[in-house]
């Protein structure tokens, strides 16, 4: 086992440890990043599956996610948009199969009304609990206590309006059933992302990737710490003093001043702290938990959606598949669409063999852009649900009354640990942005107690 001596430990090499780990370093710390994986980037990775390039986890940018435009400014990546000239399709709750333009969807009339009266309460909501302390907000715990399924039923008759206002926090960012989290939970996300408004808007929340994939972030970020990351390293236990702390990983062990947690919130409980976490911290960590979604590549030959004068944008909340977007690398000739299944959706195709679950997924590509969809040549489904060192997908959220219970002490360090994720974020919340975000002021956190000793 080899021992070496850091100012800090960082365990994960996501987007979160490695920004933290370069503002530390370049602030004359030394750091020791250690990585459960063999391979840097976590919910990050681009692979290449039977000749196409995927991006796996995140991959999108926001105009808005500033902390991450910056890095990829830094690091000299590329961006392009995302295909959307032409039509987009949505399947009402009728089963209508409809072409539209712009950004709501053609329900009908009173539907329509219900939809845009719902997302300026909702505006207004988000602006008045804000992303950074909403446990704080005078109606915390009354938001906190009432489902977002419950919340959308208590302020629109409307099934359809509510299926569809529903949709963009439940199956489409907190990947868990509408009845499984609360309506500040779902406030929080569109805080986070500038208002509810934003999270309705697929251009503005999905509008560019990098060339090359986004996992060249943290790729870049870990090439320029060299030596100070290392690969295969799950961390299993910490013990710490109030001024010191010792990680103990499979094959290294790192003594260090402060340590940060740059994991998942699901995964802090895999690692064994002497002494103990404080109660809190014990009772909060139990009640976050990741949702789960299946992204699914397909790829043909051609963008053939294009030709029939389709964007690739597609919505249903009564499709398994409940959005989908062209997805086609930059200056790829074929043509890839990106779709998502949802929490329990997900859940019941898991069930099926990987047959059926395939042609269940397809069947559903197929109801949006016809027969085509059918027959991609590279057919591939991200399952992270399934890997060990994450565990669901996209990012962990509060359960019911969780947020206004601990919200406030989610990032309260104990001894020299830190806590450092996405999943923690107040502006990019559950978003690479956020996850550089929370890396930097968690860095910023260590380097004014460590100049002020
Ligand atoms: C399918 C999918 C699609 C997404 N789409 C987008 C998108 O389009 N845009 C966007 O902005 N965001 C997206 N996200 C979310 C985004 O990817 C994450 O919010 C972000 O990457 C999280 O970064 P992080 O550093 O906080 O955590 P992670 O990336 O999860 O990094 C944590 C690291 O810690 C390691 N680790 C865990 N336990 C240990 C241990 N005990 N010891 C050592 N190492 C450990 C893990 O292996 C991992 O590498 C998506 C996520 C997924 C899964």
């Amino acid at each position: 086992m080899t021992e070496i001596t850091r100012d800090v430990v960082i365990i994960g090499a996501g987007a979160s440890g490695l920004t933290a780990a370069t503002d530390l370093k370049a602030r004359g710390l030394s750091v020791a990043v250690l990585e459960a994986r063999d391979r840097v980037g976590g919910r990050l990775w681009t692979d290449t599956i039977e000749g196409a390039m995927l991006e796996i986890g995140g991959q999108w940018v926001s105009p808005d996610q500033t902390a991450l435009i910056e890095t990829l400014e830094n690091l000299k990546l590329d961006t392009f948009s995302r295909y959307r000239e032409g039509e987009s399709i949505y399947i009402g709750r009728d089963g209508k199969h409809t072409r539209y333009s712009g950004d709501r969807f053609p329900v009908d009339a009173e539907t329509a009304a219900e939809m845009d009266r719902l997302i300026v309460i909702l505006d207004e909501l988000a602006e008045s609990v804000g992303a950074t302390e909403p446990w704080a907000h005078p109606r915390a715990q009354e938001l906190d206590s009432i489902t977002w399924q419950a919340w959308l039923e208590e302020n629109t008759d409307n099934i359809e309006a509510r299926d569809n206002i529903g949709l963009f926090v439940a199956e489409a960012m907190l990947t868990k059933p509408r009845h499984a989290f609360s309506a500040l939970q779902a406030i929080l996300m569109a805080a986070s992302a500038g208002s509810f408004s934003n999270l309705v808007d697929e251009d503005f929340i999905l509008d560019k990737r990098v060339i090359g994939g986004l996992q060249q972030v943290p790729l870049r970020l870990a090439e320029n710490l060299g030596d100070d990351v290392f690969l295969n390293q799950p961390v299993r236990r910490l013990e710490y003093t109030d001024d010191s702390v010792t990680a103990i990983a499979d094959g290294i062990t790192v003594k260090a001043q402060y340590a940060i947690m740059a994991v998942p919130p699901n995964l802090y409980s895999r690692v064994d702290y002497q002494p103990p976490l404080p109660r809190l911290k014990h009772q909060m960590h139990q009640h976050m938990s990741l949702g789960l979604v299946i992204k699914v590549h397909a790829v043909y030959e051609t963008p053939f959606w294009r030709e029939d004068g389709l964007s690739g944008t597609v919505f249903s909340p009564y499709q398994l598949v409940h959005e989908a977007y062209d997805n086609t690398n930059h200056e790829d000739p074929r043509g890839t669409l990106v779709g998502f299944v949802s929490d329990q959706h997900a859940d019941k195709v898991f069930m099926q063999d990987a047959e059926a679950r395939k042609a269940a997924i397809l069947d559903s590509l197929a109801a949006y852009y016809g027969e085509k969809a059918q027959n991609p040549v590279v057919y591939y489904e991200s399952d992270w649900g399934s890997e060990e060192w994450t565990r669901g997908a996209y990012a962990t959220s509060f359960d019911m009354g969780g947020l206004a219970r601990y919200g406030a002490m989610q990032s309260t360090p104990v001894g020299p640990i830190y806590w450092s994720s996405s999943d923690l974020a107040a502006e990019g919340f559950q978003h690479v942005d956020g996850a550089i975000r929370v890396g930097h002021d968690t860095a910023q956190a260590i380097i004014a107690r460590h100049e002020s000793k």
